[in-house]
């Protein structure tokens, strides 16, 4: 489904991301691990094409989408990003959060976008508050909430970038609960994540970060019992 090959990054004469390599299948659950700084955030924004490559491809059912007259707009339609702040529309209600995508780009009528809207809300457990604001809601909820707009426009391949991250310990799990539920369900996705209980259980692959190159990928079972890599031991080690 995605295949990023040889990709690179630079900000000025920072280079950020080296010569990256990846790819999952549908269905997969790809979990990042890395220190902070070394290049998870700038590898989605990346794949999802909010930052341009340098270098390198990225082939979604093997379009490369970095090409001149791929359209973007289609391609981020399929693929849903979840950021570790929510980035909800903090004037718009709940209902109106998860509708705005589907009535604008994907340009469903309002009572299809709101049918569609409720199905999401009622699976993450949030059917009850459509009316509130973000502000009125906590973290977690806002989470949920957040991640309800993503599958409101129903992609193919979700992107979460330490969903958990901004969240008090109490409500990491109300949120973990509803990624795991799509994992389950067979939801494709790639997830960075500091939440090693969680990659170890939900991942197909896990691959490990470190300054801006893969160190280490593998299965979570062999990466994290048994971790080839120096960096990638030390860097586990800190979890433990
Ligand atoms: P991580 O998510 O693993 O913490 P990031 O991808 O956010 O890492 O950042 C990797 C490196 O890229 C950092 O050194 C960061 O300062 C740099 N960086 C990220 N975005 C930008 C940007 N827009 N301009 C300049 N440098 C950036
Ligand atoms: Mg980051």
């Amino acid at each position: 489904m995605l295949q990023v090959s040889h990709l690179s990054k630079s900000f000025g004469d920072h280079q950020v991301l080296k010569d990256i390599d990846f790819e999952t299948c549908h269905g997969n659950v790809i979990c990042i691990i890395g220190a902070s700084g070394s290049g998870k955030s700038t590898l989605l924004r990346c794949i999802n094409l909010l930052e341009t490559p340098t270098s390198g491809q990225i082939f979604f059912h093997g379009k490369d989408i970095t090409s001149k007259g791929s359209n973007v707009n289609v391609y981020r339609s399929k693929v849903g990003m979840v950021f570790q702040s929510f980035n909800l529309f903090n004037n718009m209600t709940v209902l109106q959060n998860c509708m705005a995508g589907t009535t604008k780009v994907l340009k469903k009528d309002k009572k299809t976008a709101e049918e569609i809207a409720m199905k999401y809300l009622k699976k993450v457990g949030m059917g009850e508050y459509i009316n509130a604001k973000p502000h009125q809601l906590s973290g977690g909820q806002q989470q949920r909430v957040a991640i309800a707009r993503a599958l409101a426009m129903e992609p193919e391949m979700l992107l979460f970038d330490e969903p958990t991250s901004a969240l008090d310990p109490q409500m990491v799990g109300e949120v973990l609960q509803v990624m795991r539920d799509l994992a389950q369900e067979g939801m494709t996705m790639v997830i960075v994540t500091h939440e090693m209980a969680f990659a170890r259980d939900v991942s197909s692959r896990v691959v490990f970060m470190a300054d801006g190159v893969v160190a280490e990928e593998n299965t979570p079972a062999k990466l994290f019992s048994n971790p080839q890599q120096e960096s990638t031991r030390e860097f586990l080690s800190r979890f433990r």
